[in-house]
């Protein structure tokens, strides 16, 4: 009734109206609240409103359902209604929760083999000296091996956020000293690029410092690999009414705006880059879960051509 009424004050429509055949009828969603919000938003805005629930039909089964409401607007720009449809996504959701359990239960299956056959590749070039060809043929495999494991995990993270099962370790900590860790550790790393961190936050935060260097290193490592012509990755930190705001900015590739409202989704690549670079498209949807769940937030800009910057604010 809340939302129909919703409907009602803003459209003059409702729910009940909308239906011509008595077939749907709108359940009330755990997370109404966002839905509301998501509308709310769409009305100031006139963005477009897209939401997926599950509405129950006539028979009592419920079913997922499409609503996609597009503004209607005068020659000013005022909005002077909406028209939008309901279209049944059962079997597309159906395949798709197949589809993210067989990714969870895979990657879940792939950790134990893959941490075992790390520590034997240790094992192996421990036994090797430098000048052993086979040293050579061993790193290069435990490269492979990490960057498989580094796969794998982001799967497993992924999945767990689909399902509520991310873990946070929250402790209080230094913030800018991880940042200075973590850059040290990726500098070590990237031969090709000189990172250089301007700004200091002193205040201590309180999170997860593991899942908040993930981010960081998600985005760094982004810089790095999407601008293999340039050798600058800029990283400000600073503290702003209550906020400490991080930003990394690179000179690479970028990409048109068109794509920057999608690339935090999960799974999405910017189709140009995706035969050239390798990835799965998840570091983002990562990163921006983790901050989220931090009651932060996340943006960016870019360029086609001329470089992107990704920023992210943390309450104090
Ligand atoms: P991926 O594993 O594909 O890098 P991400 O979730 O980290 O996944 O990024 C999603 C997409 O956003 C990337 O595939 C890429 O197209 C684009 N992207 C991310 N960071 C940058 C960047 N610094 N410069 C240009 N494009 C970027």
């Amino acid at each position: 009734n809340f939302f129909n009424q919703y409907f009602l004050d803003y459209t003059g429509l409702s729910f009940e109206e909308l239906k011509d055949d008595g077939m749907l009828k709108i359940i009330f969603p755990e997370d109404l609240e966002k839905d509301l919000e998501l509308w709310h938003h769409s009305l100031k805005t006139g963005e477009d409103f897209i939401m997926e629930k599950r509405l129950r039909h006539h028979d009592g089964t419920y079913r997922w359902h499409l609503s996609h409401a597009i503004a209607q607007k005068d020659e000013q720009g005022n909005i002077i209604g909406w028209i939008g449809s309901n279209t049944e996504i059962e079997e597309q959701k159906i395949k798709e929760q197949q589809k993210d359990e067989f990714i969870s239960i895979a990657s879940h299956e792939m950790r134990t083999p893959l941490t075992t056959a790390k520590a034997y590749i240790e094992l192996l070039l421990l036994s090797l000296t430098e000048e052993n060809q086979n040293a050579l043929y061993a790193t290069k495999a435990k490269h492979a091996v990490q960057r498989l494991h580094d796969l794998v995990a982001e799967l497993l993270d992924a999945s767990k956020i689909q399902n509520g099962q991310l873990n946070y370790n929250i402790t209080t900590f230094d913030f800018n000293k991880m940042v200075d860790e973590t850059i040290e550790n990726m500098q070590l790393t990237a031969k090709n690029h000189i990172i250089r961190k301007t700004g200091i936050a002193l205040q201590r935060i309180t999170g997860d410092k593991d899942r908040l260097q993930q981010v960081l290193i998600n985005l760094l490592s982004n810089a790095i690999k999407y601008s293999p012509k340039d050798d600058k990755v800029f990283v400000n930190v600073e503290e702003q009414s209550g906020e400490i705001r991080v930003s990394v900015q690179d000179f690479g590739i970028g990409m048109s705006r068109k794509h920057l409202d999608k690339i935090f989704d999960r799974y999405y690549r910017v189709e140009e880059h995706a035969g050239h670079f390798q990835g799965l498209g998840l570091g983002l949807y990562l990163s921006s879960n983790i901050i989220q769940r931090h009651k932060g937030s996340m943006w960016a800009d870019s360029e086609l051509g001329k470089g992107s910057i990704f920023c992210f604010a943390l309450p104090v």
